[in-house]
């Protein structure tokens, strides 16, 4: 039963055929759906036939003529028709490992599933795959495809995941890229364990696949205060978050002479952590990589200067914005550019230390409702408080503690203001919830 229809987009072809929520999806051109991937390559044809159990029972044949690769707009209860699969990794930097206790089950779930990397960009290590579900990427064109490489380096790999089929990842990689499969790769980097010498030779690997590799991002190691019998592992500081961005720098500038593009790119965090300069928007390109904080803060610094023209100069109004260590300077910085082209706006930035996770957790996304309302007094918010929009689960309004942003709102008894993460709209909604003088 789990093919169960839960949406019918508007205009679709499956309103315009009459199909409805519940009903169930059994077959196409007489073959079962197994998944998401069946679906999708099922569907890609001009003429089908359709199979479809309604809610009394009655099963319809459906004949359908329609563009090729036009689906029948609905929606199933499962997103990949299928329970998504786990992975078979322990990898010393987990961070589901270093979760407490108490936190809402879905957090807790390991996913490595290639179909949640095609539908939701999730990223996937390989490692529980077999090399028929390699196949099978290849054949249903899975592209791109987010990869969890963190080494090439075989051995490395294999005690970084914990798992002994962890090694054959380069192989894989290249398997994927002859047969034409775009892969973003990510690198999660631990200093003095995949870092330095082994993340250049990994680096290279890579670049070797490119353009089906088409980019790579590193992101820094986090570590939370509960690693009780987790490997000792350690933060990146000034000096080696200084040393990791010049040895990719050298390779960055040799891959932009080269193919005119600098490939890899390390998260903003190292930058934060080195106190280095954040690189110009050309260096982000098309900023495909925010989902891994790379590029954040010069698309926000960006946006911010850009829309300081569009805001209002007759309007005043007190704001509090809420974020994390990690982006302090930079939302300080902003809240003063706006405060000098309009001073009858005034906008407090107050930096939450991460209580729930430990104070290495310094990302604004990880904050949680809790830590907000113990550290932000009740007397100290302006007339609204702005809270970044990676703070709450995507789609919806709670954070990470399962606070919501309803339960904040009677606390302070103030509006609470969501922005993106991206700064697109932070201008935009200081004018909004301006008053008028
Ligand atoms: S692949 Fe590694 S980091 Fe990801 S969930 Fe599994 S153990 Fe954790």
């Amino acid at each position: 039963m789990k093919n169960i229809i839960s949406k019918i987009l508007p205009n679709s072809l499956a309103e315009e055929i009459g199909i409805e929520v519940g009903d169930i999806l059994l077959t196409i051109n007489g073959e079962e759906v197994k998944d998401i991937l069946d679906y999708k390559f099922l569907m890609a044809d001009e003429y089908i036939e359709i199979e479809i159990e309604k809610n009394d029972g009655e099963v319809w044949e459906l004949e359908i003529e329609k563009d090729y690769q036009e689906d029948l707009g609905v929606e199933f209860q499962k997103s990949i028709m299928d329970d998504a699969k786990s992975c078979h990794n322990k990898c010393i930097f987990c961070f589901i490992d270093q979760l407490p206790k108490g936190m809402r089950e879905s957090l807790y779930f390991k996913d490595d599933d290639s179909r949640l990397s095609f539908l939701q960009g999730n990223f996937v290590t390989l490692t529980n795959m077999k090399d028929e579900d390699i196949d099978r990427i290849i054949k249903y064109r899975i592209s791109p495809i987010n990869v969890s490489v963190h080494t090439t380096n075989p051995e490395l790999r294999k005690q970084m995941l914990n798992n002994r089929f962890a090694g054959s990842i380069y192989e894989r990689l290249v398997k994927l890229s002859k047969a034409g499969i775009s892969i973003n790769c990510q690198v999660v980097l631990c200093p003095g364990i995949n870092d330095g010498e082994e993340l250049v030779k990994t680096v290279e690997d890579l670049y070797k696949l490119y353009p089906s590799v088409e980019n790579v991002a590193v992101v820094p190691v986090g570590i939370t205060k509960y690693r009780q019998g987790l490997a000792n592992l350690k933060l990146f500081d000034k000096e080696s978050a200084a040393r990791e961005l010049k040895n990719i720098r050298d390779l960055q500038e040799k891959y932009i002479k080269e193919i005119g593009t600098p490939f890899v790119r390390l998260s903003d965090e190292f930058y934060v952590t080195a106190d280095a300069e954040i690189p110009s928007s050309e260096f982000y390109e098309e900023f495909h990589q925010l989902e891994d904080g790379v590029g954040m803060i010069r698309i926000f610094r960006d946006y911010i200067d850009s829309d300081l023209k569009n805001l209002s100069k007759d309007k005043s109004g007190k704001f509090t914005v809420i974020t994390g260590k990690s982006a302090y300077n930079e939302l300080y910085n902003a809240s003063k550019k706006i405060e000098n082209v309009n001073n009858k706006i005034k906008i407090d930035v107050v930096k939450i230390i991460n209580n729930f996770f430990g104070e290495n957790i310094t990302v604004a996304g990880l904050i949680t409702g809790k830590d907000i309302m113990e550290q932000l007094k009740k007397d100290q918010a302006g007339d609204y408080i702005i809270i970044p929009k990676n703070m709450l689960r995507s789609g919806d309004t709670v954070f990470l503690d399962d606070v919501t942003v309803e339960d904040l709102e009677k606390h302070y008894n103030k509006e609470i203001i969501v922005c993106e993460y991206t700064g697109e709209d932070f201008i935009e909604k200081i004018n909004m919830y301006s008053k008028e003088d």
